[in-house]
């Protein structure tokens, strides 16, 4: 290209989500409501229409079955039965012959009079008391946007069916969305919207895609096809990228993947400081699909089995039998080594139903245990199924979102009951399964004490904790410079739950996003945190930090950072520490 043809190169800042460097070009990833057009039909159009309509049909239901037929070899039958269900909507014979009857009253064009229908099953389905049949909302409006977007002549645009080497450019991406992804196929994501600690990100984090977020306009200034280089490790978008531009990106790449042979060395070393002391470095998955890589990285266990991902990518409730598949294949791949298998955090960011995304200050509603505890059918099947899986292996559970000591009595109660169930069928589990709390509610890391009188274990969820702790949406990009790990407040909160954890004899771990960050691992190490639970792909950089390191070091760092009460000041001594630590490689 010469210089007169070159584009002119445009950068933007956003928030480093994901670490890595992508290039491509872009792929709009528009998710806004459909706009049905309504019109008249000419006389005489009716038959033309229902023609239409039965080939927008025909069309929706080869690429379901295309989609089941994938996620059948991807993930197993179960999880593409899903689909199945999605057929029946499509051709449901009463919702049809409502769809022409409105046709032929109205003479108003198809797409109208279909999602007009549509729309009505929605709501009566919304209304239900029945939780499985307001899960059918769900598969309504995904089958519903699917046939409008064949009739109005769009493609829908799944991130499960992406054209190859793409970066997906959207305003947000949602959990579901991430476990669609191909990461074989997908460079890269950048949105508008977003935090660091969003699943979705988390998520990315964990598939090693590179991502930016906060953009907050690139939707508006990036076309599909437009060349972009995204820069995860500093929040970076570049789009039209000049030759210098990329020659200095592919040094980055060069010396970045050299950095992580260094770091990739100590994978089989113990995971101990220089002078001596052990310390736990588990990892955090989403499913038995991360398996493989927590065991390649050799991590001591699962710190954080985040049971949604299985939620989600099922649409729905998955039965005691598929639930009990995945934790069991799990605990199997941890061979003798601790798993924890988190009860069911939906709500937030994380929802299976439409109604319940409605929900205003989601992340303060009905999510998590709260969630549970209402609805016990759930729950207990849940609950049947890790304990099944304790069987096999060294399994404990831990429950989210725990805000006071009655709500994990009544979770613990519900535990023995449904052991009592489980003995009375003679079905094996482990008698002495642990169980813990998660300490993510600011009025939960006031009451460790009494937190320990009914848990065996602590686990603290720092990205949600600093959320509730700054009043920061952790999704909200507007407010994402708010989001503040380092404020005196987060640390003051974190050095409290660890010591009093100590003092009262219970081991305390880390499992939020703080615990994969290298300059802040060190210092809740230095806090006295029994040990870290991490996206496995930072787990090899962590513990080269830890072999280099010196807990007597660590605890001093924790005494002079507590007395700093700038939060740019603290992470600039914590990232000191970190390359006095390692050197500056
Ligand atoms: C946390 O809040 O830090 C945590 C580990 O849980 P999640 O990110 O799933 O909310
Ligand atoms: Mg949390």
């Amino acid at each position: 290209m010469t210089e007169e043809n070159a584009k002119e190169e445009i950068i933007l800042e956003g928030i480093a989500a994901s670490p890595g460097v992508a290039h491509g070009a872009a792929l709009l990833y528009l998710q806004k409501e459909l706009d049905v057009p309504c019109y008249d039909l000419q006389e005489g159009a009716i038959d033309s229409e229902i023609e239409r309509f039965d080939q927008a049909i025909l069309e929706t239901r080869e690429q379901i079955s295309a989609v089941r037929r994938k996620v059948a070899d991807s993930l197993g039958e179960a999880e593409a039965r899903i689909f199945d269900a999605h057929l029946m909507v499509l051709e449901d014979s009463a919702l049809l012959d409502e769809v022409i009857s409105e046709l032929r009253t109205t003479n108003k064009n198809i797409e109208f009079c279909y999602n007009k229908i549509a729309q009505r099953y929605i709501a009566f389905f919304s209304s239900m008391e029945d939780e499985y049949l307001k899960e059918r909302v769900a598969d309504i409006q995904d089958v519903a946007r699917r046939l409008l977007h064949n009739m109005i002549g769009m493609q829908k645009s799944n991130l499960g069916e992406l054209a190859a080497h793409s970066i997906i450019v959207s305003e947000d991406i949602t959990p579901s969305d991430t476990a669609d992804m191909d990461r074989n196929k997908l460079l890269g994501f950048i949105t508008d919207a977003g935090g660091q600690t969003s699943h979705a990100v988390i998520m990315a984090r964990s598939m090693r895609i590179p991502a930016v977020v906060g953009l907050h306009d690139a939707t508006n200034r990036i076309e599909s096809g437009d060349e972009l280089l995204i820069d995860g490790y500093d929040g970076i978008v570049v789009i039209n990228p000049s030759e210098s531009r990329l020659f200095k990106y592919g040094k980055l790449v060069s010396e970045r993947r050299k950095l992580d042979e260094i770091y990739s060395s100590v994978i089989s070393e113990p995971s101990e400081t220089l002078d001596g002391t052990p310390i736990g470095l588990m990892g955090n998955v989403d499913g038995a699909q991360e398996m493989q890589q927590v065991v390649e990285m050799q991590a001591n266990g699962v710190g954080l089995f985040r049971t949604e991902g299985l939620f989600l990518r099922h649409h729905g409730y998955p039965s005691e039998a598929a639930q009990y598949q995945e934790y069991a294949s799990v605990v199997q791949s941890a061979g003798d080594q601790p798993v924890i298998i988190r009860t069911l955090d939906i709500g937030g960011d994380k929802t299976l139903t439409h109604d319940a995304a409605q929900e205003d200050n989601s992340f303060m509603g009905f999510r998590a245990i709260r969630f549970c505890l209402e609805n016990l059918d759930i729950f207990k099947t849940q609950l049947r199924a890790i304990l099944r899986a304790s069987a096999s292996g060294n399994v404990k559970i831990m429950y989210p979102m725990i805000s006071g000591l009655p709500e994990l009595q009544r979770a613990n109660q519900v535990l023995e009951s449904v052991k009592a169930e489980l003995r009375s069928e003679n079905q094996a589990f482990d008698e002495a399964i642990e169980v813990g709390a998660m300490v993510e509610i600011p009025s939960a890391a006031a009451i460790v004490d009494l937190l320990a009188q009914e848990a065996d274990f602590l686990s603290i969820g720092t990205n949600d904790l600093i959320q509730y702790l700054m009043a920061v949406d952790r999704l909200n990009d507007r407010v994402a410079h708010l989001y503040e790990p380092a404020h005196p407040a987060v640390l003051r909160t974190l050095k409290h739950v660890i010591d009093e954890a100590n003092r009262l004899n219970i081991p305390v771990s880390v499992c939020g996003e703080m615990a994969g960050d290298p300059i802040y691992a060190s210092l809740l190490l230095g806090m006295g945190a029994s040990s870290l639970s991490l996206a496995a792909s930072m787990l090899p950089e962590v513990k080269y930090l830890i072999r280099k390191m010196k807990i007597t070091d660590a605890r001093a760092l924790v005494d002079e950072v507590m007395q700093i009460n700038d939060p740019v000041a603290v992470v600039r001594r914590l990232e000191g520490f970190r390359i006095d630590t390692i050197g500056d490689m």
